[in-house]
């Protein structure tokens, strides 16, 4: 009887021994792969440059491929919108198109204090990519930040003004939020391939509604 109670303790002191061991290998093995996780975590947001045609695009691993394909469009389509030579290469000089994700923030903006044009929200750039060109309007703010002097900021102000006066756009449109988003939404819809799906539209709105603004546009634009 002694025996078989000896036996058994032994039994026991066996399989927890082993089944010690085989937990310190597991968590070892997690700890591993955890490490190697974090080590995957870090290199998927690296973010590399690349050129597209003068424009300098950042991208990572989390940017969708299809966001980038838009971006490539639409820079395609300000070279073929008459827009000038010099003003486009002005927009090139616009530091970065900025598609990464490890900026702590996801938007669709125009960044003065980083000269960048950040265009992360992928899912509203996606979903609105085919009504808006956001790429232009985005450019347009840093042309303005960058390229116009004041007595050309002072006129788009008035001409602003004025738009209001006279009830031109409803006032909660996004083309009557302030002087920057007037000149930018006004240069997409002017610039646009057929119509944006705000106002002003097209450019045929703003030379019938808005000419004043028609020939600001074609003159420093
Ligand atoms: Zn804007």
């Amino acid at each position: 009887m002694k025996t078989i109670k000896l036996l058994t303790l032994l039994m026991i002191a066996t399989i927890f021994t082993i089944s010690c061991d085989k937990d310190e290998n597991l968590l070892d093995e997690n700890v591993e792969q955890k490490v190697t996780s974090l080590e995957e975590t870090d290199l998927s947001i690296t973010s590399k440059d690349q050129k597209y045609r003068n424009f300098k695009l950042i991208t990572d691993n989390k940017t969708p491929a299809n966001a980038i394909s838009y971006v490539k469009q639409r820079i395609d389509q300000l070279y073929a919108s008459g827009l000038k030579n010099s003003s486009i290469t002005k927009m090139t000089k616009v530091k970065s198109i900025y598609l990464a994700t490890d900026i702590g923030f996801r938007d669709l903006l125009y960044e003065p204090f980083n000269q960048r044009v950040v265009m992360n929200d992928y899912n509203q750039f996606v979903k609105d990519n085919r009504n808006i060109n956001f790429v232009i309007h985005e450019l347009a703010h840093f042309y303005e930040h960058k390229h116009l002097s004041q007595k050309q900021k002072n006129t788009l102000k008035a001409l602003m003004a004025n738009a209001r006066k006279k009830k031109i756009y409803p006032n909660s449109a996004k083309v009557m939020q302030g002087r920057s988003e007037y000149l930018a939404t006004s240069v997409e819809a002017y610039f646009a391939k057929g119509s944006t799906k705000r106002h002003p539209f097209n450019r045929k709105t703003i030379q019938q509604k808005d000419p004043q603004m028609a020939q600001f546009i074609k003159a420093n634009f």
